[in-house]
């Protein structure tokens, strides 16, 4: 929708869309800008222009036009008493990750708290009008705007005033009138200051009219009506129309303390502890000259290197002061912006990582390390973390309980960054060698695969500047990568299908077919569930024929058959495996034990990622920092068979979605977004409270046992428990301990083949003897006891592989056979632990060729490994025992054979 026209036609009938009776009762004219030609509204007669094209523009630096000084907490507090005590109810901020939505990752806007995506349609459920809401929201498309602008941030809170216009809310008039009043009255702005800009709004099939108000050039609110949907001038007024005022709650602190930046007044006492750090001084003149000329430069130019460039120059710095003062200064608002953003972000469950939304975090506690190692400061993240929670908690008390996890998850983080840090040295080392700065696409790569943030490349002086668009291209891309498609069907026309899982849920019932097409079924009843949730579908059959899948699209369940299908209008006989449903259950209803175990063990930061439920399996992704220890499994298995001992109720009921968020918190949202307006709420007592539509047993005890069969890490940030439940469980339980019997079995039995050969080998040692004097007696060719003996030729050549024999044996008996005969030669071959050995004599008069050290080496080098020794003694092996047939071969083929041929 293009929204100049629909400014266009609003302000050619300003009586209409903007003139509000408080305009006329404090006497505001409308005025064309004399430079910029926009409408605008305003008290004092001299004024020409519009706010940005205004000469007083950020004149409230260092002269701020209230007398009543208040920073960022305490404008809250005078925000929250003048809208109490006019009638609105001051609700708590919705979580900063937004699980109500599957478009986006973070609560953007105050608005969007009370927005819930039915379909393709947009709807609105408050809980109370009017009211008004400290929204944090998280924004990181200007983030390297951040720390360097003076107003820029990365979460800021948006003062959130929402009215329907009905017996209890208001409109137009009453809603700039209560704007004006907060200014003029509680916050003591002159009137005269005030001016109002028109403006539109169009987003999501809808627009209206707005009205953005400035306080010397500084817009402090924008107070939108959305009225209308559909094109302009086809378009009709919506049934419920909506006031959507947004302010910058920082800005309000702003403007009344006149600090150089937004910064100084908005982050309590850390940015007093950062000045003493690096040892500014943030009350001079300078500051403010520098800060003013910034700002006035944002309105004009686009590129902020450009900006930055133009306000050290009017501002007459030297680029000592530039490198001692501003470059410090800006790195210190930033550490400060950044660590404020991450502790609501981790607080409300957000990791990060490299996928989704986890993405930004990443980026702002590296560009916080960055920043530090760059500024050579040294800082104590926890006592920051401190600092700032200390500071925040009157407004958000949720903060003070989550301190310990946020240091957690913030050490881990920054020690991840340390030891990528080498591998990102030698990606540097490779881009100083191209002698060429990559483009702001190889900086998206570099940053994607490799984690090497621009901040760290222009530390290294790889880029001068980071290009102003990277940080806007980096959100872009990981935006809105959360929808999934949807495939049509016939299904135009159908009724809603009568679901009987979410009733009696009869596991055999006839019903009625409504339509046949290709394989597929739609009944007008149905017992069977359909795929969701993670939870598999039913199996069983229709009519006879088996059915092999079951999805629901829309209201509609489609069952998918195997060899036919019933006709149309037909009555049918349908039956649901029970044994098969009541598998998925124990998985389903375990899912939800083992997701409030995980947490309750690991921590708050873990949520569901995703489930998948199968009859003889089931697996549970949650979001954690880092693989699983076999204690941490143990642990996490261990509370949750406490919970199935514990025989807790399982109870399922159904709620209007706003009772239930109010009621039970947005931990319910663990599967994902609720497309509907009553929601069904499945609680495991008071131990885990989920959103949920799939089917569970009624007590934890008919789950029976949960047994952790594996875990994995199987994506940054996400960790996989796949598990097993129910009579499953009690098999898998079996056939461990089946395994552990057969281990100990097969154990046994070595040990006692093993005793049986020792003794062998025992006996053998005393055999020696007489095994010595018949082999020397020998003459021929013969085999004694597994020993090989040539005595035809020259010499006495003896070999044995046996596995009677010792190591004891061979050295004892190989040396007693060549004292006996000189001419005689023993080689042994024996398995030893892992490795297969080698021993070697040869006599004084051995046959010429016959040298130990040479077959101990030959042998021990086949078996992959050394040997060593002189011609008349060697030994050897290797840890190769493949190979030990080959060295076999070799070694009697070295000792035996060869002498023939010389012979
Ligand atoms: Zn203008
Ligand atoms: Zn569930």
């Amino acid at each position: 929708m293009n929204k100049s026209e629909i400014l266009k036609e609003f302000s050619s009938d300003p009586d209409r869309y903007y003139k509000v009776k408080l305009f006329e009762e404090q006497g505001f004219a409308r005025k064309s800008c004399s430079k910029c030609g926009r409408f605008f509204w305003a008290i004092d007669p001299n004024r020409s222009t519009c706010p940005d094209d205004s000469d007083d523009t950020y004149s409230f630096i260092d002269n701020p036009p209230t007398s009543k000084r208040f920073d960022y907490t305490q404008a809250w507090q005078q925000v929250e008493d003048f809208f109490v005590k006019n009638n609105h109810t001051s609700v708590s901020r919705y979580p900063v990750v937004c699980r109500w939505r599957d478009d986006l990752y973070f609560t953007i806007a105050s608005i969007v708290d009370f927005q819930r995506v039915m379909g393709s349609k947009v709807v609105f459920e408050f809980p109370s009008n009017p009211l008004v809401v400290p929204q944090t929201c998280l924004r990181f498309k200007d983030l390297e705007n951040v720390g360097v602008t003076g107003r820029h941030f990365s979460s800021f809170c948006m003062i959130g005033q929402h009215s329907i216009p009905n017996e209890d809310g208001y409109w137009k008039d009453e809603c700039v009138d209560l704007d004006f009043r907060l200014l003029t009255q509680q916050f003591g702005i002159p009137k005269e200051e005030v001016v109002f800009v028109e403006d539109v709004w169009a987003g999501g099939g809808s627009f209206g009219s707005s009205l953005e108000y400035f306080v010397r050039g500084l817009e402090l609110g924008n107070a939108v009506f959305t009225e209308f949907q559909g094109e302009l001038g086809k378009h009709t007024v919506l049934d419920q129309k909506i006031i959507d005022m947004g302010a910058g709650l920082e800005r309000f602190a702003w403007i009344t303390m006149g600090t150089p930046t937004a910064y100084d007044c908005c982050f309590g006492p850390i940015t007093n502890h950062l000045f003493e750090k690096i040892g500014i001084d943030s009350d001079s003149k300078m500051l403010s000259n520098y800060f003013t000329a910034i700002a006035k430069n944002l309105e004009t130019v686009d590129d902020l290197n450009e900006v930055r460039r133009r306000a050290v120059k009017a501002a007459n710095l030297t680029e000592q002061q530039l490198a001692k003062i501003i470059t410090p200064l800006e790195g210190m608002y930033l550490i400060a912006d950044h660590l404020r953003t991450l502790i609501f972000a981790i607080s409300d469950g957000a990791l990060p990582s490299n996928v989704g939304g986890g993405y930004n975090l990443r980026v702002m506690l590296r560009r916080i390390i960055g920043t530090m190692d760059r500024m050579e400061l040294k800082l104590d993240i926890d006592e920051l973390v401190d600092m700032h929670i200390d500071y925040l908690k009157d407004t958000y008390p949720e903060l003070d309980s989550k301190r310990e996890d946020v240091k957690t998850i913030l050490k881990i983080e920054g020690k991840r960054y340390e030891e990528s840090k080498s591998r990102m040295g030698k990606i540097a080392d490779k881009l100083i060698e191209k002698k060429r700065e990559p483009t702001v696409d190889e900086l998206i790569t570099l940053y994607e695969s490799d984690g090497v943030t621009p901040d760290y490349l222009r530390e290294l002086n790889i880029i001068s500047e980071i290009p102003s668009s990277f940080y806007a291209k980096l959100s872009d891309l990981h935006q809105s990568d959360k929808k999934a498609s949807v495939a049509q069907l016939p299904l135009e026309g159908l009724p809603e299908t009568d679901m009987l899982f979410y009733k009696d849920d009869p596991m055999e019932f006839e019903a009625k077919v409504l339509k046949v097409f290709d394989n597929n079924v739609v009944l007008d009843r149905t017992s069977f569930y359909a795929r969701g949730g993670g939870q598999e579908p039913d199996y069983g059959t229709i009519d006879g024929h088996k059915v092999i899948d079951v999805n629901k699209h829309a209201d509609v369940v489609v069952h998918t058959l195997e060899g036919g299908a019933p006709k149309q209008d037909q009555t049918v006989k349908c039956v649901v495996d029970a044994t098969r449903r009541s598998n998925i259950t124990k998985n389903h209803t375990s899912t939800h034990i083992l997701n409030s175990s995980a947490r309750g063990v690991l921590g708050s930061w873990v949520w569901q990622h995703s489930a998948f439920k199968e009859a003889d399996h089931a697996r549970l992704d949650i979001t954690h920092h880092s693989s699983l220890s076999e204690q941490e499994v143990q642990s996490i298995e261990k509370a949750a068979n406490d919970i199935v001992e514990k025989n807790m109720q399982v109870s399922i009921q159904n709620y209007d979605r706003g009772t239930a968020e109010q009621k039970y918190g947005f931990r319910i949202y663990q599967g994902g977004v609720v497309p509907v307006k009553s929601v069904r709420i499945v609680s495991i007592e008071d131990f885990d409270v989920e959103a949920c539509g799939g089917t569970h047993v009624q007590k934890t005890k008919d789950v029976d046992l949960i047994k952790i069969t594996r875990t994995k890490r199987i994506q940054d940030g996400v960790v996989r428990l796949e598990f097993v439940s129910g009579p499953t469980a009690q098999d898998y339980v079996k056939k461990l301990q089946a395994q552990k019997e057969k281990q100990q079995a097969d154990a046994s039995a070595k040990a006692e083949r093993d005793k049986i050969r020792d003794q062998k080998k025992e006996k053998n040692r005393e055999k020696m003897p007489e095994l010595l004097e018949q082999i020397t007696a020998l003459s021929g060719m013969t085999t004694i006891d597994d020993i090989e003996i040539d005595a035809e030729g020259p010499g006495r050549l003896c070999f044995t592989a046996s596995d009677q024999y010792d190591e004891y044996f061979h050295i004892n008996f190989g040396k007693k056979l060549i004292k006996e005969d000189p001419t005689s030669v023993y080689c042994g071959i024996f398995e030893s632990g892992p490795t297969v050995r080698v021993i070697v004599y040869a006599g004084e008069q051995a046959p010429k060729g016959k040298n130990a050290g040479t077959i101990a080496r030959e042998i021990s080098s086949i078996l992959g490994g050394s040997g060593g020794g002189d011609a008349k003694f060697a030994q050897g092996g290797g840890k190769d025992t493949s190979k030990k047939d080959e060295a076999i071969a070799k070694a009697k083929s070295m000792v035996l054979g060869i002498v023939k041929f010389y012979g």
